[in-house]
Formats: C-alpha cells, sequence, structure tokens
C-alpha cells in the first residue's frame, strides 16, 4: 500500500484480532482505504483463545441485562446464515451450585433464554438432533440445559480478513505497530516487521502509514498502545490478569458441553471441540511466569480443577492428561471503576479526538458476538471524520465460504462427498467446517489423492499448505496446525520437520 504522505488511508487499525478484522472488513465494504497490521499471526491472541460461544450470553440473564442478551441472540442468528460452516449446534448443560443460584431461578433463567432465542432455537435444535453422537444424559443433581451455538473462533478472524481483502483492505500480518502521531492533521504510523530480512520475502522491515483514522484493536495490549504509543489519556484502569484453557482428551460421552457453576458469572465451560477432545477453563490467575511459575499453576490451579473434574464425573484425571495448556494474557477493568462490569464480557469503546480532527477509537474487551455490531458502531463514530461511504452491509452478506444458506450448505456437503469421494470422509468434513465453499477452490482441478501432492500426516497435504500460505497469511508451521486448522494435536502423527522445511522454503 503506502508509505507517501501525499497517499492518506481513510482508517488504519491495529491488532488482527476479531474486533480488527471484523472492523477492516466493514470498513473496506464500504469504500474506504483500510489497512490493518498485526505483530504476530491473525487471531494469535485473545480471538483464537475464546470459550467459542457465539451467543446471548446467558450469563448476563444473572443480572437481567436484557439488552445485551438479546444483542447477542440476534448476532447469533446472522452469523449462521453469514458462517453456516464455521457454527455448530452444542447443548449445554449448567451443573448448578444451589449456593449460587435455586433451583427455580435456574430454570427460570434457561426458560426465559429459550423464549428469546426464538426460531432460531428451533433451527439449532433441528441440527442439534441430526448430530450422529446423540446426547447422552447423566444424571447429575441441580442441572438445567440450553442450546447454544459453537463458533470456530479462529477461522471467523480468518475469513472476515479475506473479506477486508477482497473489498481491497491491505492485510498486514507480522508488523507490529511501534508508533502513533498526529502530525498535519493526519496519523502517521510507523511499524516493524517482526521478520528478519530473509524470512519477509524482501518486504521492508520498517513501513510508515498515513491515515484519517485510527482504530486500536490491540485486545490485551489495548491500554498500552492507547497510552504509551498513541500518548492518548485513558478514561479507565485496568489490570493484567491471566487466563488459561486446558485440553483433555474426551472423559465423557455425548456431544454435549456442560458449565459448572462455581459463583455469580464465574463458571467452568466443558466443550467438546471435536470427538475426542474438549477444552476446559476459563481458569483466571494472576500473571504467573517467574521460575515458580509451572509450578504454581499446577498445585494452585489446574490440580483442584482436574479434582472438581474427577469428582463431578466420576474419573481420573491427572495434569499427564492435559494434552494443550492455552494461555492469554487478558486485561481487566479495576473493580473501582464506576461500571463494574468484567470486560470480558462486554465492550467499552474509548473515542478520543482532541484537536477536532483526527479521531483514534480504542476498543476495550468485548465478545466475539458482538465484534459485527462493534464495527458498526466504531464507524458511525468515525463517520464525520471520513468521506463519504456506503451504509452498514454486514449483516446479510456472506463471509467468505459462507455463500449459501443454511439447507444449500447440507446440499453443498453432499455435493462435495460426491465430486470428491476418493478423499477421505474426515478429510472432507474438516474441509467443509473450515473452508466452506472455498473447499472447491481448494480442491479445484484435483481428481484423485495424487493431485494433493505429497503428504505431512494427519491428513494435511502439501496442496492444502499451499493454499494456506497463497490465500490466508500463514508462514509458520504453528499458523496452519494450531489456527487454520487444530491438526496440531495430531503432531505425533505428523511430518512437522518436513513441514516447516516445506513452509520455509516457501
Ligand atoms: C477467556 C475468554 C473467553 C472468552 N470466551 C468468549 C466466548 O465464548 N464468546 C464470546 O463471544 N466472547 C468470548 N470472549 C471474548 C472474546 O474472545 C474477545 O472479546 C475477543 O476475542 C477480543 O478480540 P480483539 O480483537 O479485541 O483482541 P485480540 O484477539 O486479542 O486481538 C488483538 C490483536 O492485536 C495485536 N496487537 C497488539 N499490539 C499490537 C501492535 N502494537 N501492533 C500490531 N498488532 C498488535 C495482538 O497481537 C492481537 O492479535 C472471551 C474472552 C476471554 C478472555
Amino acid at each position: 500500500m503506502t508509505t507517501a504522505s501525499n497517499n492518506i488511508l481513510d482508517l488504519f487499525i491495529i491488532g488482527g484480532g476479531i474486533h480488527g478484522t471484523g472492523i477492516a472488513a466493514d470498513a473496506a465494504g464500504r469504500g474506504l482505504t483500510t489497512a490493518l497490521c498485526e505483530q504476530n499471526d491473525l487471531a494469535s491472541a485473545t480471538s483464537s483463545c475464546s470459550g467459542r460461544i457465539f451467543g446471548g450470553d446467558i450469563l448476563f440473564l444473572e443480572n437481567l441485562e436484557i439488552n445485551q442478551v438479546s444483542r447477542g441472540l440476534s448476532e447469533r442468528h446472522i452469523i449462521r446464515h453469514r458462517a453456516p460452516h464455521l457454527c455448530q449446534p452444542i447443548k449445554i448443560h449448567i451443573l448448578n451450585n444451589p449456593k449460587v443460584h435455586s433451583k427455580w431461578s435456574l430454570s427460570f433463567g434457561t426458560a426465559m433464554y429459550h423464549f428469546m432465542a426464538g426460531k432460531d432455537e428451533k433451527e439449532i435444535l433441528q441440527q442439534w438432533h441430526q448430530l450422529e453422537d446423540p446426547t447422552k444424559d447423566y444424571p447429575f443433581e441441580n442441572q438445567c440445559f440450553f442450546y447454544e451455538n459453537l463458533i470456530d473462533d479462529t477461522r471467523l478472524v480468518v475469513e472476515n480478513a479475506l473479506a477486508a481483502q477482497q473489498h481491497g483492505a491491505n492485510i498486514l500480518p507480522h508488523q507490529r505497530v511501534i508508533s502513533a502521531q498526529r502530525i498535519d492533521q493526519c496519523w502517521k504510523i510507523e511499524t516493524q516487521s517482526s521478520f528478519d530480512n530473509t524470512q519477509s520475502n524482501g518486504a521492508p522491515n520498517n513501513q510508515t502509514f498515513y491515515s484519517k483514522t485510527l482504530v486500536n484493536a490491540a485486545g490485551p495490549w489495548a491500554q498500552t498502545v492507547h497510552c504509551d504509543l498513541t500518548h492518548s489519556d485513558s478514561r479507565c484502569e485496568f489490570k493484567n490478569q491471566q487466563l488459561h484453557y486446558i485440553y483433555l482428551e474426551k472423559f465423557y460421552e455425548g456431544n454435549q458441553g456442560y458449565w459448572i457453576q462455581l459463583g455469580h458469572h464465574n463458571v467452568y465451560s466443558i466443550i467438546p471441540v471435536d470427538h475426542n477432545r474438549v477444552m476446559v477453563g476459563p481458569i483466571l490467575t494472576d500473571i504467573i511466569d517467574d521460575s515458580e511459575g509451572e509450578k504454581i499453576w499446577q498445585d494452585e490451579f489446574l490440580k483442584p480443577l482436574l479434582q472438581r473434574l474427577n469428582q463431578q464425573f466420576q474419573v481420573n484425571l491427572s495434569p499427564k492428561d492435559v494434552v494443550r495448556h492455552q494461555q492469554q494474557n487478558q486485561l481487566l477493568l479495576n473493580e473501582n471503576y464506576p461500571y463494574s462490569t468484567d470486560l470480558t464480557r462486554d465492550h467499552l469503546l474509548d473515542f478520543n479526538c482532541p484537536d477536532g480532527k483526527t479521531p483514534l477509537v480504542s476498543i476495550f474487551g468485548g465478545r466475539l458476538s458482538t465484534y459485527r455490531v462493534v464495527a458498526e458502531q466504531i464507524l458511525a463514530m468515525l463517520s464525520p471524520y471520513l468521506p463519504k461511504h456506503s451504509a452498514d452491509w454486514t449483516e446479510s452478506s456472506p463471509l467468505p465460504g459462507g455463500n449459501f444458506s443454511n439447507d444449500e450448505f447440507e446440499l453443498f456437503k453432499l455435493e462435495i462427498n460426491r465430486d470428491y469421494h476418493w478423499l477421505d470422509q474426515d478429510i472432507r468434513d474438516r474441509y467443509v467446517n473450515q473452508y466452506g465453499g472455498r473447499t472447491q477452490e481448494l480442491l479445484s482441478g484435483c481428481h484423485s489423492l495424487d493431485h494433493l501432492g505429497d503428504s505431512f500426516g494427519a491428513g494435511l497435504y502439501q496442496r492444502e499448505v499451499d493454499f494456506l500460505m497463497e490465500q490466508e497469511w500463514a508462514v509458520e508451521s504453528g499458523d496452519i496446525l494450531w489456527r487454520r486448522t487444530e491438526l496440531g494435536y495430531c503432531g505425533g502423527e505428523m511430518d512437522l520437520e518436513g513441514l516447516d522445511r516445506y513452509m520455509r522454503a516457501g
């Protein structure tokens, strides 16, 4: 894109998580010139470390925050039509703690959630009953259930980045923003590549951009970017905490998930991520990264959690059963902030424009399920500072790969099964769930396994690696194994060295 001061962007975005990419897609689709810089891989922070629930967030009902719930439910309906391939129905059993809720209030809350979800709930229910693995009902005491929508959080980010790019945005992973200052009625933004020259394929290490407006979507770094990089005053105070999820081999039967209620607004969620694994969390800790960190994590957090699961499910899990441990720093609002919301649950937008000409909007907190409305809110805030552009458009526009209605998606799966019958069923299923309508592009011209090139094991072929490198900004094996796909769990069956070598050769 540009380094010349006479080529000024309309919008520059810091951060390639769900907020940054969602805003980039929205802005570019309105005809605004847009660039986004992400310091690592896309979705490398919170947006690949969420609870994966895209819905109304039933926990808001604890405080009767009806608006938040209904906004999330309406977005749930929208996303299930924009990207049906990324969505999965799930039945979640809440294992109540009678000290937190009475059985009556829990039943009332879940009934209200069913009622508010309306038609969308019926669709989810229908899909749930079509799943192969039926629910296994365990006779736990004090349980209630509700239906929800699971989303592939990381792929949602990638698809928004693709949508932005299709509309002309410049998406630049591995470019860290190192300074942003107001100069001559616009923002001057400097970035630095995270790679050395040999890795960056000749792209310059440092770049300078000029933009009319700036959006800070830096997630856990949003406060640092807001105060230290742009030297803006902050309205709120934050503290840093660490959030953890652990992944375990599935230790119960059925496709259902569980929430173990610990306190108000506080649950351990147990969510199946595939047929064999569940993710459990979040576990909130202070930042533990010193030499004692691992011991503190194991003794004070992991072991008590496993003990709780062992007790509840009558199993015998130990730390060696953890197949993955994901951790992520997170900004939490200090309790003395006037609005006592927990920022992991809802968002806060800080608009800053002391000169009346060069606005900055910083996003703090938020949910996956409201990213689209947050993008619309931000574009509305920035609108007076931007050239004439088109109106809100994302609600009814499919994401790349989502170009069919729910019913058509079922037909599309049948078509893929017919056209690529020579491909293993698990691989076909993975492709349609990850790439949706883009599966045809991935497999175009392929008529047998030979056309997919060398195999790296676990169903990963050269063809898919090329597709992800050419089209989805993948540069390292981790980008493919843990974000574009979740094949990282099959690491033992894979030729990881071969994959690294192949990707380095580029
Ligand atoms: C434990 C947990 C569970 C959650 N579960 C759910 C859930 O089930 N459902 C739901 O709807 N929501 C959930 N959320 C909320 C949701 O995941 C987050 O609100 C959302 O992912 C935040 O996205 P983001 O784009 O703001 O931040 P991030 O995804 O963190 O992205 C910010 C990006 O900015 C980049 N960056 C930072 N500084 C710079 C710089 N100087 N230059 C360039 N790039 C930079 C970072 O590398 C990062 O990739 C959960 C949140 C947490 C913490």
